[in-house]
């Protein structure tokens, strides 16, 4: 069984999200990022994350197109 960088945190949906939209604070980043090495779950939660996170920034391009 491999180590892991530190357990998960106890949201990790919530981490995910901050992680994605990078507000995570730089230590927590690279702790986390050197986490998703080793842990599948929080690997998917950034994956979902990531999607939602494309999505708002897309649904925000377009409104903002949307403007004269
Ligand atoms: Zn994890």
């Amino acid at each position: 069984m491999l180590l892991q960088a530190y357990r998960c945190p106890p949201d990790p949906a919530e981490v995910a999200e901050a992680y994605v939209m990078e507000t995570l604070a730089g230590s927590a980043a690279a702790a986390f990022e050197e986490h998703l090495l080793t842990c599948a779950s929080c690997w998917v939660a950034v994956g979902k994350a990531d999607i939602f996170a494309q999505a708002m920034t897309a649904g925000t391009r377009q409104v903002c197109a949307a403007k004269p």
